[in-house]
Protein backbone atom coordinates (compact mmCIF):
# COMPACT_ATOMS: atom_id res chain seq x y z
CA UNK A 1 0.00 0.00 0.00
CA UNK A 2 1.64 3.32 -1.15
CA UNK A 3 -0.40 6.57 -0.28
CA UNK A 4 0.34 10.09 -1.36
CA UNK A 5 -1.32 12.59 0.38
CA UNK A 6 -1.08 15.76 -1.27
CA UNK A 7 -2.66 19.49 -1.30
CA UNK A 8 -5.38 20.35 -3.87
CA UNK A 9 -5.00 24.71 -2.73
CA UNK A 10 -2.59 26.65 -2.57
CA UNK A 11 -1.59 24.90 0.56
CA UNK A 12 -1.64 25.10 4.40
CA UNK A 13 -4.96 23.25 3.50
CA UNK A 14 -4.36 20.96 6.57
CA UNK A 15 -2.11 18.10 5.61
CA UNK A 16 -0.12 18.28 8.18
CA UNK A 17 -3.25 17.12 10.48
CA UNK A 18 -4.68 14.58 7.82
CA UNK A 19 -1.39 12.72 7.46
CA UNK A 20 -0.98 12.78 11.47
CA UNK A 21 -4.60 11.42 11.97
CA UNK A 22 -4.38 8.59 8.43
CA UNK A 23 -0.82 7.51 9.24
CA UNK A 24 -2.64 5.37 12.00
CA UNK A 25 -2.64 2.56 9.23
CA UNK A 26 0.61 3.21 7.78
CA UNK A 27 4.38 2.05 9.03
CA UNK A 28 6.21 4.81 6.85
CA UNK A 29 5.87 8.53 6.45
CA UNK A 30 8.24 10.11 3.96
CA UNK A 31 8.23 13.88 2.73
CA UNK A 32 9.33 13.93 -0.79
CA UNK A 33 9.69 17.64 -1.75
CA UNK A 34 10.60 21.05 -0.07
CA UNK A 35 12.22 22.01 2.57
CA UNK A 36 11.27 24.01 5.62
CA UNK A 37 8.95 26.39 3.81
CA UNK A 38 6.29 24.16 5.14
CA UNK A 39 4.59 24.45 8.02
CA UNK A 40 2.44 21.51 8.96
CA UNK A 41 0.20 22.16 12.28
CA UNK A 42 -0.26 19.01 14.11
CA UNK A 43 -2.59 18.85 17.35
CA UNK A 44 -3.06 15.68 19.64
CA UNK A 45 -3.15 14.94 23.38
CA UNK A 46 1.06 15.66 23.45
CA UNK A 47 0.04 19.29 22.37
CA UNK A 48 0.33 21.55 19.52
CA UNK A 49 3.83 21.85 16.86
CA UNK A 50 4.08 23.43 13.80
CA UNK A 51 6.41 20.82 11.96
CA UNK A 52 8.93 22.71 8.69
CA UNK A 53 11.04 19.17 7.52
CA UNK A 54 9.93 16.33 9.72
CA UNK A 55 7.53 13.94 8.41
CA UNK A 56 4.29 14.19 10.07
CA UNK A 57 4.02 10.75 11.15
CA UNK A 58 6.81 11.74 13.50
CA UNK A 59 4.43 12.51 16.38
CA UNK A 60 3.01 8.01 16.35
CA UNK A 61 5.67 6.46 18.15
CA UNK A 62 5.59 3.32 15.63
CA UNK A 63 5.91 4.79 12.29
CA UNK A 64 9.36 5.35 10.39
CA UNK A 65 10.32 8.88 9.33
CA UNK A 66 11.89 9.23 5.85
CA UNK A 67 13.22 12.39 4.54
CA UNK A 68 13.75 12.00 0.53
CA UNK A 69 16.00 12.49 -2.26
CA UNK A 70 13.43 15.21 -3.50
CA UNK A 71 13.93 17.75 -0.57
CA UNK A 72 16.16 20.29 0.37
CA UNK A 73 17.26 20.46 4.26
CA UNK A 74 18.57 23.47 6.33
CA UNK A 75 20.42 20.85 9.13
CA UNK A 76 20.29 23.96 11.79
CA UNK A 77 16.75 24.39 11.45
CA UNK A 78 16.29 20.71 11.33
CA UNK A 79 18.51 20.45 14.57
CA UNK A 80 16.12 22.82 15.96
CA UNK A 81 12.96 21.26 15.27
CA UNK A 82 14.12 17.86 16.44
CA UNK A 83 14.92 19.59 19.75
CA UNK A 84 11.70 21.20 20.25
CA UNK A 85 9.99 18.03 19.85
CA UNK A 86 12.42 15.82 22.40
CA UNK A 87 11.66 18.50 24.52
CA UNK A 88 8.37 17.93 24.26
CA UNK A 89 8.56 13.96 24.89
CA UNK A 90 8.42 12.69 21.19
CA UNK A 91 11.25 10.26 20.62
CA UNK A 92 13.32 11.49 17.34
CA UNK A 93 16.19 8.50 16.57
CA UNK A 94 17.81 7.03 13.55
CA UNK A 95 15.44 4.19 14.55
CA UNK A 96 12.29 6.43 13.45
CA UNK A 97 14.10 8.73 11.22
CA UNK A 98 15.48 8.41 8.11
CA UNK A 99 17.52 10.67 6.13
CA UNK A 100 18.12 10.13 2.38
CA UNK A 101 21.59 10.26 1.07
CA UNK A 102 20.70 12.02 -1.64
CA UNK A 103 18.27 14.92 -0.08
CA UNK A 104 20.44 18.17 -0.74
CA UNK A 105 21.63 20.22 1.59
CA UNK A 106 20.37 23.86 2.22
CA UNK A 107 23.04 26.02 3.45
CA UNK A 108 23.30 29.16 5.32
CA UNK A 109 24.38 30.97 2.11
CA UNK A 110 21.10 29.85 0.35
CA UNK A 111 19.24 31.62 2.97
CA UNK A 112 21.15 34.75 2.43
CA UNK A 113 20.97 34.73 -1.33
CA UNK A 114 16.99 34.28 -0.83
CA UNK A 115 17.05 37.65 1.05
CA UNK A 116 19.20 39.58 -1.14
CA UNK A 117 16.91 38.68 -3.88
CA UNK A 118 13.97 39.03 -2.58
CA UNK A 119 15.22 42.55 -0.98
CA UNK A 120 16.76 43.41 -4.91
CA UNK A 121 12.76 42.35 -6.35
CA UNK A 122 11.55 45.10 -3.89
CA UNK A 123 7.79 45.64 -4.69
CA UNK A 124 8.09 42.60 -7.36
CA UNK A 125 8.89 40.13 -4.87
CA UNK A 126 7.69 36.56 -5.38
CA UNK A 127 6.76 36.81 -1.59
CA UNK A 128 9.53 34.18 -0.42
CA UNK A 129 9.31 32.48 2.71
CA UNK A 130 13.33 33.63 3.16
CA UNK A 131 14.69 30.20 3.76
CA UNK A 132 17.09 29.58 0.66
CA UNK A 133 14.13 27.25 -0.71
CA UNK A 134 14.32 28.64 -4.27
CA UNK A 135 18.35 28.90 -4.69
CA UNK A 136 19.19 25.69 -3.40
CA UNK A 137 16.72 24.01 -5.61
CA UNK A 138 18.11 25.87 -8.25
CA UNK A 139 21.90 25.33 -7.30
CA UNK A 140 20.73 21.59 -7.18
CA UNK A 141 19.70 21.59 -11.02
CA UNK A 142 23.17 23.41 -11.91
CA UNK A 143 25.08 20.51 -9.67
CA UNK A 144 26.69 22.92 -7.39
CA UNK A 145 25.30 21.12 -3.98
CA UNK A 146 26.35 19.24 -1.28
CA UNK A 147 24.30 16.45 -0.37
CA UNK A 148 23.70 14.26 2.84
CA UNK A 149 25.74 11.56 1.70
CA UNK A 150 28.64 13.67 1.47
CA UNK A 151 28.28 14.53 4.89
CA UNK A 152 29.76 10.91 5.67
CA UNK A 153 33.27 12.09 4.36
CA UNK A 154 34.94 14.96 5.63
CA UNK A 155 37.17 15.15 2.68
CA UNK A 156 34.26 14.27 0.18
CA UNK A 157 32.38 17.72 1.71
CA UNK A 158 35.31 19.76 2.21
CA UNK A 159 36.32 19.35 -1.71
CA UNK A 160 32.76 20.12 -2.49
CA UNK A 161 32.23 23.18 -0.59
CA UNK A 162 35.39 24.61 -1.91
CA UNK A 163 34.33 23.89 -5.45
CA UNK A 164 30.77 25.12 -4.89
CA UNK A 165 32.18 28.21 -2.71
CA UNK A 166 34.23 29.46 -5.48
CA UNK A 167 31.56 30.09 -7.37
CA UNK A 168 29.18 31.16 -5.41
CA UNK A 169 30.77 33.57 -3.94
CA UNK A 170 30.87 35.36 -7.80
CA UNK A 171 27.42 35.68 -7.17
CA UNK A 172 27.13 37.08 -3.36
CA UNK A 173 29.65 39.31 -4.23
CA UNK A 174 29.61 40.80 -7.53
CA UNK A 175 25.79 40.25 -8.60
CA UNK A 176 24.79 41.63 -5.01
CA UNK A 177 27.59 43.36 -3.59
CA UNK A 178 27.64 41.49 -0.21
CA UNK A 179 30.28 39.95 1.53
CA UNK A 180 31.96 37.00 0.51
CA UNK A 181 30.82 33.77 2.48
CA UNK A 182 33.38 32.50 4.89
CA UNK A 183 34.92 28.94 4.07
CA UNK A 184 35.87 28.26 7.21
CA UNK A 185 32.47 29.29 8.95
CA UNK A 186 30.62 27.20 6.27
CA UNK A 187 33.17 23.90 6.82
CA UNK A 188 32.49 24.17 10.81
CA UNK A 189 28.95 24.72 9.88
CA UNK A 190 29.35 21.13 7.85
CA UNK A 191 31.49 19.53 10.68
CA UNK A 192 28.98 20.13 13.13
CA UNK A 193 25.86 18.89 12.06
CA UNK A 194 27.85 15.85 9.71
CA UNK A 195 28.64 14.88 13.39
CA UNK A 196 24.84 15.26 14.56
CA UNK A 197 23.04 13.62 11.97
CA UNK A 198 25.54 10.83 10.41
CA UNK A 199 23.44 7.95 11.59
CA UNK A 200 20.19 9.27 10.15
CA UNK A 201 21.47 9.26 6.61
CA UNK A 202 20.85 5.81 4.17
CA UNK A 203 19.88 5.18 1.44
CA UNK A 204 16.02 5.74 1.76
CA UNK A 205 15.15 3.64 -1.47
CA UNK A 206 16.54 0.62 -0.43
CA UNK A 207 14.84 0.82 3.04
CA UNK A 208 11.40 1.73 1.49
CA UNK A 209 11.89 -1.20 -1.01
CA UNK A 210 12.85 -3.70 1.72
CA UNK A 211 10.03 -2.61 3.71
CA UNK A 212 7.40 -2.57 1.05
CA UNK A 213 8.11 -5.99 -0.02
CA UNK A 214 7.74 -7.14 4.03
CA UNK A 215 3.93 -5.70 3.44
CA UNK A 216 4.56 -2.48 5.29
CA UNK A 217 2.41 0.66 4.38
CA UNK A 218 4.20 3.56 2.95
CA UNK A 219 2.44 6.90 3.04
CA UNK A 220 4.28 10.11 1.16
CA UNK A 221 3.55 13.71 2.62
CA UNK A 222 3.70 16.32 0.42
CA UNK A 223 4.65 20.04 1.45
CA UNK A 224 2.01 22.75 -0.44
CA UNK A 225 -0.62 22.23 -2.87
CA UNK A 226 -1.21 21.66 -6.53
CA UNK A 227 -0.76 25.46 -7.38
CA UNK A 228 2.35 25.95 -5.77
CA UNK A 229 4.11 22.93 -8.11
CA UNK A 230 6.83 24.22 -10.44
CA UNK A 231 5.76 23.44 -13.45
CA UNK A 232 1.41 22.97 -12.76
CA UNK A 233 1.13 25.59 -10.43
CA UNK A 234 0.91 29.24 -10.92
CA UNK A 235 4.11 29.69 -12.46
CA UNK A 236 6.39 31.98 -11.38
CA UNK A 237 4.58 32.08 -8.14
CA UNK A 238 5.31 28.31 -7.44
CA UNK A 239 7.61 26.42 -4.64
CA UNK A 240 10.43 25.45 -6.51
CA UNK A 241 9.32 21.73 -6.50
CA UNK A 242 6.98 19.12 -7.59
CA UNK A 243 4.66 19.14 -5.16
CA UNK A 244 2.15 16.96 -7.22
CA UNK A 245 1.05 13.38 -6.26
CA UNK A 246 3.07 11.67 -9.24
CA UNK A 247 6.16 12.64 -8.40
CA UNK A 248 5.92 10.99 -4.63
CA UNK A 249 7.66 7.71 -5.58
CA UNK A 250 10.58 9.48 -7.00
CA UNK A 251 10.70 12.36 -4.27
CA UNK A 252 10.75 9.44 -1.85
CA UNK A 253 13.72 7.59 -3.61
CA UNK A 254 11.22 4.66 -4.48
CA UNK A 255 10.78 5.40 -8.63
CA UNK A 256 10.19 2.01 -8.86
CA UNK A 257 7.48 1.59 -7.23
CA UNK A 258 3.62 3.01 -7.96
CA UNK A 259 1.41 4.55 -6.02
CA UNK A 260 -1.71 2.86 -4.78
CA UNK A 261 -3.94 5.48 -4.18
CA UNK A 262 -3.51 9.44 -3.72
CA UNK A 263 -5.94 11.20 -1.12
CA UNK A 264 -5.98 14.90 -1.89
CA UNK A 265 -6.53 17.59 1.01
CA UNK A 266 -8.72 20.42 0.27
CA UNK A 267 -9.74 23.62 2.27
CA UNK A 268 -13.61 24.53 2.02
CA UNK A 269 -12.56 28.05 1.59
CA UNK A 270 -9.22 29.39 0.16
CA UNK A 271 -6.11 30.22 0.97
CA UNK A 272 -2.91 31.46 -0.33
CA UNK A 273 0.34 33.00 1.31
CA UNK A 274 2.76 35.16 -0.90
CA UNK A 275 2.62 37.05 -4.39
CA UNK A 276 0.69 36.31 -7.24
CA UNK A 277 -2.77 35.79 -8.62
CA UNK A 278 -5.49 34.99 -6.14
CA UNK A 279 -8.68 35.17 -8.21
CA UNK A 280 -10.98 34.40 -5.71
CA UNK A 281 -9.51 36.85 -2.92
CA UNK A 282 -12.27 38.83 -0.13
CA UNK A 283 -10.94 42.29 1.25
CA UNK A 284 -11.87 44.64 3.29
CA UNK A 285 -14.14 43.44 6.64
CA UNK A 286 -15.11 40.21 4.97
CA UNK A 287 -11.69 38.68 4.47
CA UNK A 288 -11.23 39.90 7.98
CA UNK A 289 -14.18 38.18 9.52
CA UNK A 290 -12.69 34.93 7.36
CA UNK A 291 -8.82 35.37 8.24
CA UNK A 292 -10.13 35.49 12.17
CA UNK A 293 -12.43 32.62 11.61
CA UNK A 294 -10.18 30.49 10.12
CA UNK A 295 -7.05 31.36 12.17
CA UNK A 296 -5.19 31.87 8.98
CA UNK A 297 -1.64 33.36 9.72
CA UNK A 298 0.98 31.22 8.25
CA UNK A 299 2.62 28.32 10.20
CA UNK A 300 5.77 28.56 8.81
CA UNK A 301 5.98 32.87 9.26
CA UNK A 302 3.30 34.02 11.08
CA UNK A 303 2.11 36.19 8.08
CA UNK A 304 -1.61 36.84 7.73
CA UNK A 305 -3.00 34.56 4.86
CA UNK A 306 -4.97 36.22 1.58
CA UNK A 307 -8.60 34.80 1.68
CA UNK A 308 -11.15 33.79 -0.36
CA UNK A 309 -14.38 31.31 -0.77
CA UNK A 310 -14.20 27.95 -2.25
CA UNK A 311 -12.43 28.23 -6.10
CA UNK A 312 -13.89 25.54 -7.90
CA UNK A 313 -12.07 25.81 -11.25
CA UNK A 314 -8.62 26.01 -9.12
CA UNK A 315 -9.91 23.12 -6.90
CA UNK A 316 -11.32 20.89 -9.96
CA UNK A 317 -7.50 21.41 -11.67
CA UNK A 318 -6.07 20.89 -8.41
CA UNK A 319 -7.60 17.35 -8.32
CA UNK A 320 -6.96 16.82 -11.83
CA UNK A 321 -3.41 17.13 -11.72
CA UNK A 322 -3.27 15.36 -8.35
CA UNK A 323 -5.04 12.59 -9.85
CA UNK A 324 -6.80 11.99 -6.54
CA UNK A 325 -8.96 8.47 -5.93
CA UNK A 326 -10.46 10.27 -2.51
CA UNK A 327 -10.47 14.11 -0.89
CA UNK A 328 -10.79 15.26 2.95
CA UNK A 329 -12.54 18.53 3.10
CA UNK A 330 -10.54 20.29 5.56
CA UNK A 331 -11.70 23.30 8.01
CA UNK A 332 -15.62 23.12 7.36
CA UNK A 333 -16.41 24.29 10.98
CA UNK A 334 -14.59 27.68 9.94
CA UNK A 335 -17.53 28.47 7.77
CA UNK A 336 -19.98 28.19 10.60
CA UNK A 337 -20.20 31.71 10.93
CA UNK A 338 -22.09 32.64 7.57
CA UNK A 339 -25.18 32.88 6.66
CA UNK A 340 -24.81 32.42 2.92
CA UNK A 341 -21.38 30.94 2.02
CA UNK A 342 -19.98 32.60 -1.23
CA UNK A 343 -18.12 29.94 -3.92
CA UNK A 344 -16.39 31.21 -6.88
CA UNK A 345 -17.74 29.10 -9.55
CA UNK A 346 -16.01 30.37 -12.71
CA UNK A 347 -13.81 33.19 -13.79
CA UNK A 348 -14.84 35.89 -15.91
CA UNK A 349 -12.10 36.92 -18.18
CA UNK A 350 -12.15 39.87 -19.99
CA UNK A 351 -15.68 38.81 -20.75
CA UNK A 352 -15.28 35.23 -21.45
CA UNK A 353 -17.01 33.01 -18.86
CA UNK A 354 -14.85 29.78 -17.91
CA UNK A 355 -14.74 27.16 -15.62
CA UNK A 356 -11.33 25.54 -16.57
CA UNK A 357 -8.44 26.67 -14.59
CA UNK A 358 -6.44 29.22 -17.48
CA UNK A 359 -2.67 29.38 -18.24
CA UNK A 360 -1.06 32.17 -16.17
CA UNK A 361 -1.02 35.22 -18.54
CA UNK A 362 -5.17 35.16 -18.94
CA UNK A 363 -5.54 34.03 -14.88
CA UNK A 364 -3.58 37.41 -14.06
CA UNK A 365 -6.80 38.94 -15.64
CA UNK A 366 -9.64 36.67 -14.37
CA UNK A 367 -12.07 37.85 -12.11
CA UNK A 368 -14.24 35.16 -9.84
CA UNK A 369 -17.91 34.71 -10.95
CA UNK A 370 -19.13 34.17 -7.42
CA UNK A 371 -22.33 32.41 -6.25
CA UNK A 372 -24.29 31.69 -2.80
CA UNK A 373 -25.36 29.16 -1.18
CA UNK A 374 -27.28 28.82 1.77
CA UNK A 375 -25.15 28.44 5.51
CA UNK A 376 -25.48 26.20 8.40
CA UNK A 377 -25.00 28.97 10.97
CA UNK A 378 -24.54 26.74 13.75
CA UNK A 379 -21.41 25.21 15.78
CA UNK A 380 -20.61 21.61 13.82
CA UNK A 381 -17.48 21.31 15.38
CA UNK A 382 -19.04 18.28 17.48
CA UNK A 383 -20.00 16.05 14.68
CA UNK A 384 -18.66 13.11 14.49
CA UNK A 385 -21.17 10.99 11.41
CA UNK A 386 -22.95 12.48 8.53
CA UNK A 387 -25.96 12.21 10.20
CA UNK A 388 -24.65 15.38 12.88
CA UNK A 389 -24.33 17.44 10.12
CA UNK A 390 -26.96 19.88 9.46
CA UNK A 391 -28.70 19.43 6.31
CA UNK A 392 -26.97 22.62 4.82
CA UNK A 393 -23.46 21.67 5.90
CA UNK A 394 -24.19 18.46 4.58
CA UNK A 395 -25.33 20.33 0.88
CA UNK A 396 -22.57 21.97 0.61
CA UNK A 397 -19.93 18.85 0.97
CA UNK A 398 -21.84 17.00 -1.75
CA UNK A 399 -22.24 20.72 -3.69
CA UNK A 400 -18.27 20.61 -3.70
CA UNK A 401 -17.80 16.62 -4.19
CA UNK A 402 -20.02 17.36 -7.69
CA UNK A 403 -18.19 20.74 -8.25
CA UNK A 404 -14.68 18.74 -8.40
CA UNK A 405 -15.88 15.23 -9.27
CA UNK A 406 -13.79 13.71 -6.67
CA UNK A 407 -15.14 11.69 -3.43
CA UNK A 408 -14.92 13.87 -0.37
CA UNK A 409 -14.12 10.61 2.27
CA UNK A 410 -13.15 12.79 5.07
CA UNK A 411 -14.34 15.99 6.67
CA UNK A 412 -12.53 17.67 9.27
CA UNK A 413 -14.63 20.25 11.48
CA UNK A 414 -11.88 21.05 13.77
CA UNK A 415 -7.69 20.72 14.18
CA UNK A 416 -7.76 18.46 16.61
CA UNK A 417 -6.90 14.86 15.74
CA UNK A 418 -10.48 13.23 16.65
CA UNK A 419 -12.24 16.19 15.16
CA UNK A 420 -13.48 14.95 11.59
CA UNK A 421 -16.32 12.99 9.78
CA UNK A 422 -15.91 9.54 7.53
CA UNK A 423 -18.42 10.11 5.00
CA UNK A 424 -18.00 6.88 3.02
P1 LIG B 1 -0.67 22.27 6.10
O1 LIG B 1 0.47 23.14 5.75
O2 LIG B 1 -1.45 21.81 4.92
O3 LIG B 1 -0.30 21.12 7.00
O4 LIG B 1 -1.70 23.18 6.94
P2 LIG B 1 -1.33 24.26 8.09
O5 LIG B 1 -0.98 23.54 9.32
O6 LIG B 1 -0.37 25.27 7.57
O7 LIG B 1 -2.71 25.03 8.24
C1 LIG B 1 -3.87 24.40 8.67
C2 LIG B 1 -4.36 25.10 9.94
O8 LIG B 1 -5.70 24.75 10.18
C3 LIG B 1 -3.61 24.68 11.18
O9 LIG B 1 -3.57 25.77 12.07
C4 LIG B 1 -4.47 23.55 11.74
O10 LIG B 1 -4.32 23.38 13.14
C5 LIG B 1 -5.85 24.05 11.40
N1 LIG B 1 -6.84 23.01 11.10
C6 LIG B 1 -6.68 21.84 10.45
N2 LIG B 1 -7.86 21.21 10.27
C7 LIG B 1 -8.81 22.03 10.82
C8 LIG B 1 -10.21 21.95 10.93
O11 LIG B 1 -10.87 21.04 10.49
N3 LIG B 1 -10.83 23.00 11.57
C9 LIG B 1 -10.15 24.06 12.07
N4 LIG B 1 -10.84 25.04 12.65
N5 LIG B 1 -8.82 24.16 11.97
C10 LIG B 1 -8.15 23.16 11.36
MG1 LIG C 1 1.20 25.03 6.12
Amino acid sequence: MLTSIVGINWGDEGKGRMVDLLSQDYDIVSRYQGGNNAGHTVINELGKFILNLLPSGILREDVVNVMGPGMVIDLEHLSGEIKRLTDAGVKVTPENLKISNKAIVCMPYHRQQDILEEDRLGDAKYGSTRRGISPVYGDKYMKKCIRMGDLLSKETYTKELSRILEWKNLTITKVYGADEVSFDEMLSWLDKYAEEFKDFICDTGIYITNAVKNGKKVMFEAQLGALRDIDYGIYPYTSSSSTIAAYAPIGAGVPNLKLTNSIGIMKAYSTCVGEGPFTAEMFGEEAEKLREAGGEYGAATGRPRRVGPFDIPASRYGVTVQGCDELALTKLDVLSYLEEIPVCVAYDVEGTITTEFPYSTELEKAKPVVEYVKGWNCDISKCRKPEDLPKEAYDYIKYIEKAVNSKIKYVSVGASRDEYIVMY
